[in-house]
């Protein structure tokens, strides 16, 4: 099958991971996946859109190894939370009946589960097969009457944030623009403006708090690219009047296609930490040309801080001069800076490799011109980085975890995998509480010490 995406998106404008030296979106090396394929990608970033089946066409392991692995949350039990695939086996191959499989698989689902859409994702053994998916999806639309979508992201097209990309251009080119949205209601006569957020995945339901703010001050949000979305409301994001692109790079393509075609300003925001809530909230109302919008927001901000403020007092007081290292990627490794400052403690270091040049100029503001950034994952060096400057915790992603834990380092997972809820106002009280309980977890005098039947060489004691 041709592939359905353009070059260009391996070396798209807005993003430096394609850069020169960037090994972002290439190829990755045989038995060098760790990371993700561009199937995990597309999948990543398409998957919380709850009413839809997502079909995965190729052998069960690319389905499994992939399946649910975010913690995106959903207001309804939601489709998405079931793996689908035509499990194709070395029969099918042999006999050519990918695509029949494909057509069966998409009847299935419509007569047991009635979607809004199916998305039809390609992996790596069809895609060398040469399936024709886009025929084989044209059949089944037109048979079983229901939308059919075909992500072709194969794994070996490329690493995770290519595969971000593939899906974003895929939801541009031929879901968005397809359905109008229902008109604006007027509160109080005031006019409710229209927004959309691009990678903003909803992580632990951390969005709703912050869409209820949204809600008060007359700003609703279209759609979610993807985070508790709806078929339905991804195709009217061509009426946005202002795109936020919410910590994803990966996703940039979408605001600058949405813009090229739709004339929909956009700007790159974050909602972890106080400040950066505020500053996002502070952005949405400036860029939405509404004077009274502006004062309503501030008076918001205001309120929202004070109370936050008053909260965050007893966990400020036991975290204030604590160090810790953080290790996470892109916006985060400045968002998530700026919220631990917030709380008192002192960032010794954070991880910038899959971040931008913006992200540590960022980076810079917050934690001066000599901030130490870390490229290298290798736990290793993380450790040594945490003994050297005396860490009191590592704040990183999962994968991290028993690097931390069997250095008995306290530890707070901060990446998708997480079960918390971090961002806006309450996702900044949910964080310090996590990381007092992480910190003052009584497990750590315990392991620490010495057990008595060893010897101050640390050895066990014989006789
Ligand atoms: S798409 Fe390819 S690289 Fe990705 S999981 Fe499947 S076989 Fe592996």
């Amino acid at each position: 099958m041709k592939q359905a995406f353009d070059n260009p998106l391996k070396d798209e404008p807005l993003c430096e991971h394609n850069h020169e030296g960037k090994s972002g979106c290439r190829p990755a090396k045989p038995g060098a996946t760790a990371g993700g394929c561009a199937f995990d990608g597309a999948q990543i970033a398409l998957l919380p859109i709850a009413d839809v089946a997502h079909l995965i066409h190729g052998p069960i392991g690319c389905a499994g190894s992939s399946w649910d692995n975010r913690g995106s949350f959903s207001s309804t039990p939601g489709l998405f939370r079931l793996g689908m695939t035509t499990d194709l086996s070395e029969p099918d191959i042999i006999m050519g009946r990918g695509e029949s499989k494909v057509v069966a698989a998409v009847g299935y689902i419509q007569e047991h589960y009635h979607p809004a859409a199916v998305f039809v994702y390609n992996t790596c053994v069809p895609a060398m097969e040469g399936d024709d998916l886009n025929a084989a999806a044209r059949l089944a639309q037109e048979r079983y009457q229901v939308p059919v979508i075909v992500v072709d992201a194969a794994g070996f097209y490329g690493s995770k944030n290519l595969g971000n990309r593939i899906a974003g251009e895929v939801m541009v080119d031929k879901v968005v623009g397809t359905r109008e949205p229902a008109p604006a209601p007027e509160i109080e006569g005031r006019k409710v403006h229209d927004i959309c957020l691009i990678g903003e995945f909803n992580i632990a339901g951390e969005f709703w708090p912050i869409q209820k703010l949204l809600d008060e001050l007359g700003i609703r949000v279209l759609a979610s690219l993807s985070g508790d979305a709806r078929f339905a409301e991804i195709q009217t994001m061509h009426r946005s009047e202002l795109n936020m692109v919410v910590c994803s790079r990966s996703l940039m393509n979408v605001a600058r296609k949405l813009e090229e075609r739709y004339q929909t300003p956009w700007f790159e925001g974050s909602f972890y930490g106080v400040r950066a809530t505020s500053e996002s909230l502070r952005y949405i109302a400036q860029h939405l040309n509404d004077g009274e919008l502006q004062v309503r927001c501030e008076l918001l901000i205001q309120r929202e801080e004070a109370r936050v403020e008053k909260a965050l007092q007893q966990y400020r007081e036991r975290l204030t001069g604590k160090r810790v290292l953080l290790y996470t990627g892109g916006v985060k490794s400045w968002s998530v800076v700026s919220a631990l400052q917030d709380l008192g403690m002192e960032v010794v270091a954070t991880g910038t490799r899959k971040s931008t040049e913006a992200d540590k100029a960022k980076i810079r503001e917050l934690m001066g011109e000599d901030a130490m950034m870390l490229e290298d994952p290798n736990p290793r060096h993380l450790l040594d980085i945490c003994y050297h400057y005396h860490a009191d915790m590592m704040v990183a992603g999962g994968r991290n975890r028993y690097t931390a834990l069997k250095a008995r380092l306290p530890f707070l997972d901060i990446n998708q995998e997480r079960e918390n809820a971090y961002a806006g106002y309450n996702g900044m009280l949910e964080l310090a509480r996590q990381i007092c309980q992480s910190l003052e977890s009584p497990i750590w005098p315990l392991v620490r010490n010495r057990a008595s039947w060893q010897t101050a060489s640390g050895r066990i004691a014989h006789g």
